[in-house]
């Protein structure tokens, strides 16, 4: 291989971050090679990425979705390496031929890969943000150790890392920076009374104004979970604390965050939301490619609005702070329980107002470690789906009823 030529793996190449990260890599055939890419459970999606870009590895979680792709592999007559499991994702996140590894997983099901990736000092592309919500310390502290480089792609973090200071290393509140605006689009229902919240569908839910987004990350869009979660990552990726950080609403999705100085400066951050931006910055970094995103057209787009959230009707991002403040593992109780009550709204097991008093349940139920250690982290994660899904067995009776 060429030695200028970057080996990139894409944990989750079939989800909406994956696929956009393919589109930027094959712009750019003479800087990446695409080693690897995985998959769940999706056989047909993952061997139309295989037989187009050719990868050397595929991998598909789920052991009888990897016999399917094999044998469709085989019939093809591709010389594409079939893998399985977690154990064929952390091969592919950890092989040496790997220089790039994007963690494209939804969830925490990507902690595991995305951690070995980082302890073998890949360059991350870290767009599954859960896995530093639930273990931000850790992370960190495993990519001091092994040099690995953490570029964040979630867009408002990686519009904060282009704001912040020369020099500045990750994890590390850099000096002059006095506060971060971390912008939130507001979501689908950000003008929705409090009334119209209780009956909203998983399809009026995912149906995001600015962004086109997988399922779960629409939802926590919807519920404003997902500026919650961005919270924690911020605190975690640029060492600060939370009440150093504002969340602002800015429905045009243009200003992807900012960064406030001591001198009073504030530098923020500008695009078309387009998920290819980010993904091209931490790609190339610190140089810049061809993204294929279309410029900012400052004319048509007119203003810039902003308001400041809602606590009350978003509860989930008042769950979020709280969690931040606790710390521990406080933060990977409120993920799982924010997991296992999206998918049971997803499910239509409970209503979309329901997601938030899940979560209030598990964070009562479970008491947060102060040690938050991986094996404490992954036990507590355990222990709040169990109490999430109790409570979502008794909410879900009531619906059923016709109670709620
Ligand atoms: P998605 O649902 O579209 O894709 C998820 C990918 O992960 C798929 O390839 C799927 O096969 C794979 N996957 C799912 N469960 C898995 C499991 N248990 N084990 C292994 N692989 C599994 O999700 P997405 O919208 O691309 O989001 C991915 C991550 O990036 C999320 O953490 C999300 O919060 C974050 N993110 C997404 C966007 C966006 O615009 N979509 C923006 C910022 C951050
Ligand atoms: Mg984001």
């Amino acid at each position: 291989m060429d030695r200028g030529v970057r080996g990139v793996t894409i944990l989750g190449s079939t989800g909406s971050i994956g696929v956009n990260t393919l589109d930027v890599l094959t712009r750019h055939p003479d800087r990446y090679r695409i080693l690897a890419l995985t998959a769940n459970t999706q056989v047909e999606r993952l061997f139309e990425q295989c037989r187009r870009f050719l990868p050397q590895k595929a991998v598909m979680l789920d052991m009888n979705a990897a016999v399917r792709l094999k044998e469709k592999i085989q019939n093809a007559g591709l010389s594409v390496e079939v893998l399985s499991g977690s154990d064929g994702l952390n091969s592919v996140a950890t092989h040496p031929r790997a220089d790039i590894v994007v963690a494209a997983i939804v969830g925490a099901a990507g902690l595991l890969p995305t951690l070995s990736a980082v302890r073998t000092g890949k360059r991350v592309l870290l767009a599954n943000k859960e896995p530093l919500v639930m273990s931000g310390r850790l992370f960190m502290d495993e990519a001091r150790a092994s040099g690995a480089e953490l570029l964040p792609v979630d867009s408002e973090h990686n519009a904060i890392f282009q704001c912040m200071p020369a020099g500045y290393s990750a994890g590390i509140a850099p000096a002059g920076v006095r506060r971060i605006f971390l912008t939130c689009s507001g979501g689908p229902f950000r003008t929705a009374t409090a009334e119209a919240l209780v009956s909203v569908t998983p399809e009026q839910a995912c149906a995001h104004p600015n962004w086109v987004m997988g399922r779960k990350i629409s939802v926590d869009s919807a519920t404003l979970m997902n500026k919650g979660l961005e919270l924690i990552e911020a605190c975690w990726l640029f060492g600060m604390t939370p009440d150093q950080i504002e969340i602002v609403i800015h429905p045009q999705s243009v200003i992807h965050s900012l960064v406030e100085y001591v001198d009073g400066s504030v530098l923020a951050q500008l695009g078309n939301p387009d998920m290819r931006t980010p993904i091209a910055h931490a790609l190339a970094w610190p140089e810049r490619i061809e993204s294929g995103v279309k410029s900012l057209n400052l004319f048509e787009l007119a203003r810039l609005d902003f308001e400041s959230p809602d606590l009350g009707r978003f509860p989930c991002l008042r769950l979020a702070y709280e969690a931040a403040r606790v710390g521990g593992t406080a933060p990977a109780i409120l993920n799982a329980a924010n997991e296992a009550a999206v998918q049971a709204f997803l499910d239509r097991r409970i209503g979309f107002t329901d997601i938030p008093r899940v979560i209030e349940h598990a964070l009562a139920r479970v008491p947060a470690n102060p040690d938050a250690r991986l094996e404490t982290v992954l036990s507590d994660d355990v222990r709040a789906r169990e109490a999430a899904g109790g409570f979502i067995s008794g909410q879900a009776t009531r619906v059923g009823q016709g109670v709620t």
